[in-house]
């Protein structure tokens, strides 16, 4: 028998959509299977989920995958996924906010080393990201739908409006790339905004050698105040004075009037050995 579709498994179960957890669900067969062609994943592969919703990503996920764990924080849709995941033998839901997890917990139920995959609720984009490539968890990829503004930031180059902290702190784990551009109206309810499917590949050994918690600090501090100049940016971040701060900048190679959007990822290296 046919899974029924998703809008009608959400009616019969009386779900009712909570806007404040970004629940716009997608159900067009077509797209779902892209996303999940578009992740990579294979029947080697594990994969962990963020944001079960209805739980159609998860069906097409479990097709591919060795195994998914999708978590979940909306106990209400419990009916609706014993539905929607009927006879899925290789997916399991789990009712928790992986944002409150420690990597041990998330290790405990998923193991080490797997490949994300989630249709975000956006106002988590940013640090679900960020938790996991900063993890310890061996996660070799993410593939995320995010909002087409937060996408284009993802992969923006130095000197365009959209480059900034987040750009770097993506490409200092790996790289990333947008497979997809997806129109608001393949979501249900229909959100206000577009969005955009980015994979995110990561690269464990990016890096290495080098002090990575200064870079980090390196690049939010150049991007604090985006009108200043780097000088000024670094003179306050790093308590120093700003001719020191001009004087290492100059010493990197750089103009003592460079601003930080104008800085690639390398030379944020170059500069964090004179700090
Ligand atoms: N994956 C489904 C799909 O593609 O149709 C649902 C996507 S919907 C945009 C995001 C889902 O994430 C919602 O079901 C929401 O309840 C859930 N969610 C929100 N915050 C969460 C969190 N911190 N951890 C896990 N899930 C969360």
């Amino acid at each position: 028998m046919d899974t029924p579709s998703l809008k009608d498994i959400v009616k019969s179960a009386e779900f009712r959509f909570n806007k404040a957890l970004g629940q716009n669900f997608i159900s067009d067969k077509n797209l779902l299977d892209a996303i999940v062609a578009d992740s990579g994943v294979t029947g080697e592969d594990t994969v962990v989920e963020i944001g079960t919703g209805g739980g159609t990503l998860t069906r097409a996920l479990a097709a591919v995958a060795k195994r998914v764990y999708s978590f979940e924080v909306d106990e209400n849709l419990k009916k609706v996924l014993s539905v929607s995941l009927q006879g899925v033998e290789n997916a399991e839901v789990i009712f928790r906010d992986v944002l409150k997890m420690s990597d041990a917990g998330i290790r405990d139920i998923a193991g080490d080393g797997f490949k994300v995959v989630a249709n975000l609720p956006y106002y988590i984009t940013t640090p679900l990201v960020m938790r996991f490539l900063e993890s310890d968890l061996g996660v070799q990829s993410l593939t995320v739908m995010v909002q087409q503004e937060v996408a284009d930031r993802f992969v923006a180059k130095p000197n365009t409006a959209d480059y900034a902290a987040i750009t770097l702190a993506i490409e200092m784990h790996g790289s990333a790339a947008v497979t997809r551009r997806v129109s608001r109206n393949m979501f249900y309810p229909v959100p206000n905004v577009d969005s955009a499917v980015v994979r995110i590949d990561v690269n464990g050994t990016k890096l290495a050698g080098e002090n990575r918690e200064l870079v980090h600090k390196l690049v939010r501090a150049a991007f604090a105040m985006r009108r200043k100049t780097l000088a000024n940016n670094l003179s306050v971040a790093f308590n120093i004075d700003k001719q020191t701060a001009t004087d290492r900048i100059v010493s990197a190679g750089f103009s003592p009037l460079v601003r930080g959007e104008a800085l690639s990822l390398d030379d944020y290296v170059a500069l964090s050995r004179l700090f």
